[in-house]
């Protein structure tokens, strides 16, 4: 075949492939421009999970008469004028392409209105060309209608799922810039249904009431840390309580400049920071938004905009995973008594107030930024530090153990059971990832050096491994042909258990998987075989030492595999249920 330039038609559709995946992508393009025009209201309605019908309409600038037809010219923009500017964009939009886009593949209706005009103007569209122009009367503001997407593109059409995943990721979008505005409303209805609906205070916690319910609401952390202007990059947004999680990464969600995006690496730094707090296979839920210098992101890798680059993609990622795990183990930083100067009874009428109240009081923030005023601001202004009473362990009192298992103690909050097991295994991943830290590991030297022998491949990975076992206090040599002599072990590890410690250690190396090292994990796993079991009777005296080491703990909650280490009935929770009060 000869080479030929396409049709324009023809061009066009290809242009568009880009742009227009799916239904979502028409209400992301659209939303994306009410917002950069600087609504209040965002109101989404669709059919058939869009197939049919697509309507964002919005109260923001609308366009002038004059400039409707070429808004829908492709590389057609009000947004930036020159290639600097590219490199410094504060408007989701920019590449001018997404009316052109959405018009060429659908029959489209735009209706608009701008501030300083008397009339407005409709148009419509038929496959990317103008159908019908003419003047009528409405309200500032501008309405889209996107009716048959891909009615001439038969080979798209072909490629959407069925109505309610359409619907699930318009509906998906929607929560998602209903929280990175959370100053605007944003309004989604599907087949005449209301699905959400945010009412614009400001707050972000609002949007996660609104759209998630008061029992995830209750759970959010807030999170803000670092001034982009002095650190090149602040971090802010909400984060679940470790207790909140959910089996797939759909509600890590990140703005990077408040623009709402796809990238592997944060979700990564986040999951990092949950290490050891969430059961494996879990996800946090997590609102963050990350804030540098717009010349430090380049946004102009993707036609979707939903990818970008870091210029410094290392300090990011080390700016979010500090963050989250800050804030992460603030809220289970260690009390150690009742504050000096204030009696034990109000530190006790504090603890409970907050075991009553806990949540959305305590969390509410404060947007300052307005949505004006979004496009010059990317962070919201700094407010006064938010006091919120940090997820402390007692000092507790033991009272006893009931199925071996189980340790009861009593605390200025209540009564707290504790998984003894659990509880110790926390207490020595702890113990051990100091010590090996420090270079100081307690070692235990067996009186009869013990033989392991291994499966070839297994022993091939124990001698890779030797010298960091040697740092856990692991004396380990080579004996022969698969078989090593063992002169010490870490205390803790009963030599009995030795061949299975080991054994389960090095299936973890071969295990591997993104967030866990080998060596975290291999302590993970010498924590539990170091650790006292369930059905073990335990003295007062264990007991005691076994609490006092769990408060001193940095992470007392959660045992390193997740599992949580105690429940707690606090004393209103006991009035309660013997309805006392
Ligand atoms: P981009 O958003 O990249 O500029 P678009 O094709 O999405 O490109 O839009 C083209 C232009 O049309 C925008 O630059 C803007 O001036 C105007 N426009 C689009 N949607 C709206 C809207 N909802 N309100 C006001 N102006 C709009
Ligand atoms: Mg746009």
């Amino acid at each position: 075949m000869p080479i030929r330039i396409l049709p324009a038609d023809l061009a066009a559709k290809i242009a568009a492939g880009e742009v227009v995946e799916r239904p979502a992508s028409v209400v992301k393009e659209l939303v994306e421009n009410s917002i950069d025009a600087e609504a209040q209201e965002i109101r989404v309605e669709i059919a058939q999970g869009g197939r049919q019908l697509i309507r964002v309409s919005d109260d923001g600038c609308g366009i002038p008469a004059e400039q409707v037809e070429v808004a829908f010219a492709r590389h057609a923009t009000s947004k930036i004028a020159s290639a600097e500017e590219l490199y410094r964009v504060r408007t989701l939009g920019f590449r001018g392409e997404a009316l052109a886009s959405i018009a060429a593949v659908s029959r489209l209706t735009l209706t608009t209105r701008s501030a300083d005009e008397p009339v407005g103007t409709v148009v419509r569209y038929e496959g990317g060309s103008l159908a019908h122009r003419e003047a009528v009367a409405r309200n500032q503001g501008t309405d889209i209608r996107v009716e048959n997407l891909f009615y001439n593109t038969p080979a798209r059409l072909k490629f959407l799922r069925a109505d309610a995943t359409e619907s699930g990721h318009v509906a998906r979008l929607m929560s998602s810039y209903a929280l990175a505005f959370p100053g605007m409303r944003f309004e989604l209805q599907s087949n005449n249904r209301l699905v959400s609906r945010t009412t614009g205070t400001g707050q972000i916690l609002d949007v996660v009431l609104a759209l998630y319910g008061l029992d995830v609401a209750e759970q959010m952390l807030e999170i803000r840390q670092g001034d982009y202007e002095r650190d090149g990059v602040s971090v802010w947004g909400l984060i679940g309580a470790p207790g909140l999680h959910r089996s797939n990464r759909r509600d890590m969600i990140f703005f990077v400049n408040r623009r709402w995006i796809q990238d592997q690496s944060l979700s990564f730094a986040v999951s990092q920071a949950y290490h050891t707090l969430l059961p494996q296979g879990r996800h946090p839920l997590v609102v963050l938004n990350v804030a540098l210098p717009p010349e430090d992101v380049d946004v102009n890798i993707h036609p979707t905009k939903q990818e970008v680059r870091f210029r410094q993609q290392n300090a990011v990622f080390a700016a979010v995973q500090r963050a989250v795990r800050s804030t992460l183990m603030a809220q289970h930083s260690v009390a150690t008594a009742p504050m000096p100067g204030r009696s034990a009874a109000s530190w006790m009428r504090q603890q409970e107030a907050r075991h009553l109240a806990p949540g959305v009081a305590q969390t509410a923030i404060e947007f300052q930024t307005s949505p004006r005023e979004h496009a010059p601001s990317l962070v919201p202004a700094p407010e006064k530090a938010l006091a919120r009473p940090t997820e402390r362990l007692p000092m507790l009192r033991v009272v006893g153990q009931i199925a071996q298992t189980y340790i009861i103690a009593e605390g200025p909050g209540g009564l707290y059971l504790i998984d003894q097991h659990a509880a110790h295994e926390r207490i020595r991943y702890e113990a051990l990832q100091t010590q090996k830290a420090s270079s100081q590991v307690t070692v235990q030297e067996l009186l009869e050096p013990q033989t392991v022998e291994l499966e070839p491949q297994q022993a091939t990975l124990l001698e890779e491994h030797l010298e960091q076992l040697a740092a856990w206090g692991f004396d380990i040599a080579l004996f022969g042909r698969n078989t090593f002599l063992v002169k010490a072990v870490p205390v803790g590890l009963a030599p009995e258990t030795l061949p299975v410690a080991l054994s389960e250690m090095l299936d973890a190396a071969s295990e591997g998987g993104p967030g866990f090292s080998w060596a975290d994990q291999a302590l993970m796993t010498l924590s539990c075989h170091t650790a006292v079991r369930a059905g073990q009777t335990l003295s007062q005296q264990e007991m005691r030492e076994l609490v006092q080491q769990l408060e001193r703990s940095s992470l007392p909650h959660t045992c390193p595999h997740g599992r949580p280490t105690m429940l707690h009935l606090s004393q209103a929770q006991l009035e309660r249920q013997f309805l006392r009060s």
